[in-house]
């Protein structure tokens, strides 16, 4: 990879104080009041990892996926499902990881909630089988990485159209088709895919494979992503690639259904990442503008600068707790089998993720520009911040799918209404 950094211009006293731990202090003076005990502990055995163990190993220069074993022996790569002897999970654990990794390397939280989360939980949830096993003991530690391949080239909000084919020729499946926009595709072990076997009725003909890089036909292109140059998103092409049927996750028809329970998870998982991008930043601007001074005083102590901060602060407070309460209530979608709670759930999820990630663009966006210049440098990581939130906001569904699963499911209620 070309070098990208740069020299350090950053104000050595203001330096001292804007380190991931002082980040983290202030951070949790927000987020421990909304946690139990165990999740605090967790959260503050997480930040001292996170400070010990990845942080002195970021480099800008080199992609996000060197960390991965290094997250994957602490079973940081994922908190949603249970894994081994893993004691502390659930999505607001995962929740609280996506928030302290996301301070520490956005880049790096984006690739893992891909690999560890949107791969691996419909492995987690639908998979039977020794090959499942294995997969998931590879991923989990961190040495292969996971994506998943839904979205195609004249298929991306309508993803269930999709023109991706899966032909059942008894002993194996055949998969041809072109997926895009695959997070860590290009350097991908595993591809969760989706298919139909009858472009006219997706609905009922769409299968749920995992597919492994060693099958034949396979072939992954980097797309040019400027905004996240350590993370490689990349064309997916499947060309005629037989896929055995113990590679089967969803068959006929389940496949849909998963599809679309998935990405409730998927829309929980991000929110926490957009969290943390936007505590970042926000808690990056509120240290740097006290310490920072012109015309003789703190930037702080210019209204034009504290209210502006201070108004993103009580957002951000909101969201959170929203966030917290997305995350508790996705554990009842599990536990109830009640369509009505399962709908609600869904837009609710939709609901957050549409805020959080759209709030955590602004806030980087806003905190850039109240702190100045040095902002743009990679002396601070709100620039970095500002081009993962822009991703978070498309990925998983764009902004305005969000608003239209909440537009779709308060339509509902009105129309239940009875006269
Ligand atoms: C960096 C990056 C990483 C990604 N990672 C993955 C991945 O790992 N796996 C994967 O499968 N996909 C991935 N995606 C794809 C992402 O989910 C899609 O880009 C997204 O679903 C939108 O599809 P589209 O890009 O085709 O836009 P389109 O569907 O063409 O939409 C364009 C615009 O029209 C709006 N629009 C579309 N339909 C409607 C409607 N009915 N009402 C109102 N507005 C509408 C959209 O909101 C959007 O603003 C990624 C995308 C990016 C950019």
């Amino acid at each position: 990879m070309k070098k990208i950094t740069g020299v350090d211009i950053l104000d050595d006293k203001i330096k001292e104080r804007l380190t991931t731990r002082n980040i983290y202090e202030i951070f949790n003076n927000f987020i421990i009041p909304l946690i139990s005990k165990e999740e605090q502990e967790f959260l503050e055995e997480l930040e001292d990892f996170l400070i010990k163990e990845i942080e002195p190993r970021v480099n800008l220069n080199n992609e996000v996926y060197e960390l991965f074993p290094i997250l994957g022996k602490k079973n940081y790569i994922q908190r949603l499902n249970q894994f081994g002897d893993m004691e502390r999970y659930g999505m607001r654990y995962e929740m609280l990881l996506a928030m302290a990794t996301s301070i520490v390397d956005p880049e790096l939280d984006l690739a893992r909630v891909v690999s560890g989360v949107i791969f691996a939980n419909p492995l987690f949830r639908h998979g039977k089988g020794d090959i499942i096993e294995k997969v998931l003991r590879e991923v989990i530690s961190g040495e292969k990485i996971g994506c998943i391949c839904i979205t195609e080239r004249h298929h991306g909000s309508d993803a269930v159209n999709m023109q991706t084919t899966i032909k059942n020729e008894n002993d194996h499946l055949l998969l041809d088709g072109e997926k895009v926009y695959t997070t860590n595709g290009s350097v991908a072990d595993y591809f969760v895919v989706y298919g139909v076997s009858n472009r006219n009725n997706p609905r009922g003909t769409m299968y749920q494979l995992l597919v492994e890089r060693e099958f034949e036909g396979i072939e992954t292109n980097r797309l040019g992503i400027q905004s996240i140059p350590r993370v490689e998103v990349s064309q997916t092409l499947f060309n005629s690639v037989k896929v055995p049927r113990e590679n089967i996750i969803g068959d006929e028809g389940i496949g849909y259904r998963n599809l679309f329970s998935g990405l409730v998870a998927e829309r929980n998982a991000i929110i926490g990442s957009s969290l943390g991008i936007a505590w970042l930043t926000a808690i990056t601007a509120l240290i740097y503008t006290n310490f920072r001074t012109q015309f003789g005083k703190p930037l702080y102590d210019f209204q034009g600068v504290s209210f502006p901060i201070t108004k993103l602060f009580t957002e951000l407070m909101a969201a959170t707790e929203l966030g917290f309460k997305s995350a508790t209530e996705y554990k009842k979608t599990l536990k109830y089998e009640d369509q009505k709670f399962v709908k609600y759930n869904a837009a609710f999820s939709s609901g957050t993720k549409f805020l959080a990630a759209n709030l955590a663009h602004r806030i980087s966006y806003e905190t850039q520009q109240l702190c100045g210049g040095i902002a743009f440098t990679d002396n601070m990581r709100i620039d970095k911040s500002l081009e993962v939130a822009k991703v978070q906001e498309i990925i998983g569904g764009a902004r305005n799918i969000q608003l239209y699963l909440v537009s779709k499911d308060i339509r509902d209620i009105v129309k239940n209404l009875t006269f």
